[in-house]
């Protein structure tokens, strides 16, 4: 099945570069915006399964497209590579921060950018067995983006759900902060690595309530870890 890909950008000279790339692979179909608003239009009747949104839109802006999209209760867990310009670090956090995926810096070559998305496809692919994960009571849904503990949901953001999302996946073993960038932010992305235990604080202050802080245990010198295991 072709994978659907949500391309909204407003240069039409880079809409069809992207577009025809994408459809000359034979394994991917593509729906075309050239605005916020627009491929807002498209979503009531498409369900993609990633989004290319460039950053810089005529109207509503690709920060706030993604704000909607991940706020969306059927949308929200639909991947978004954000088309950024040259240097806009910044932005790249902002979109991280938002629940964006990974980037993909201009000018891109065709190659660079199929590399990314099966790469985004690849990370936030469904948990093969259903999805559900559940350690000690600390439940997780992919699919639904959710985490609770018996009858609570718990309030967490969607940079601090990914990172929770890998590690309950990949319990037990010891990760680097680099490695955790890689796997939970994306390796186009520069970010520091003392944001990793920023975000690790918020992730255990969000699942403190009963105790579960516990199973992201710190490896002095090396990294952290998840697991049940003391
Ligand atoms: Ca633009």
């Amino acid at each position: 099945m072709a994978v659907k890909v949500l391309l909204i950008e407003d240069e039409a000279a880079i809409r069809e570069m992207v577009a025809m790339s994408l459809l000359a692979r034979g394994s991917y179909s593509v729906h075309q915006a050239d605005s916020g608003e627009a491929g807002l239009a498209l979503l009531e009747v498409l369900v993609p399964d990633l989004v290319l949104l460039d950053w810089m839109l005529p109207g509503m802006s690709g920060i706030e497209f993604a704000r909607r999209l991940k706020k969306h209760p059927t949308h929200r867990e639909i991947p978004i590579i954000i088309l950024t310009a040259r240097g806009e670090e910044e932005d790249k956090v902002r979109g991280l921060e938002v629940g964006a995926d990974d980037f993909v810096t201009k000018p891109f070559s065709p190659r660079e950018l199929l590399a990314r998305i099966k790469a985004v496809l690849r990370r936030t692919a469904p948990i093969p067995g259903g999805g559900q994960v559940n350690v000690e009571g600390l439940a997780l849904d992919p699919v639904a983006h959710r985490v609770w503990v018996g009858e609570d949901t718990l309030d967490i953001g969607p940079t601090e759900f990914r990172l929770l999302r890998f590690f309950m996946t990949h319990p037990d073993r010891v990760f680097s902060r680099a490695q955790l960038l890689d796997n939970v932010w994306g390796t186009n992305v520069y970010v520091e690595e003392r944001t990793v235990d920023v975000h690790i604080r918020r992730l255990r202050n969000a699942i403190a309530g009963r105790g579960h802080d516990r199973l992201i245990q710190t490896v002095r010198g090396t990294g952290y870890r998840f697991s049940a295991r003391p």
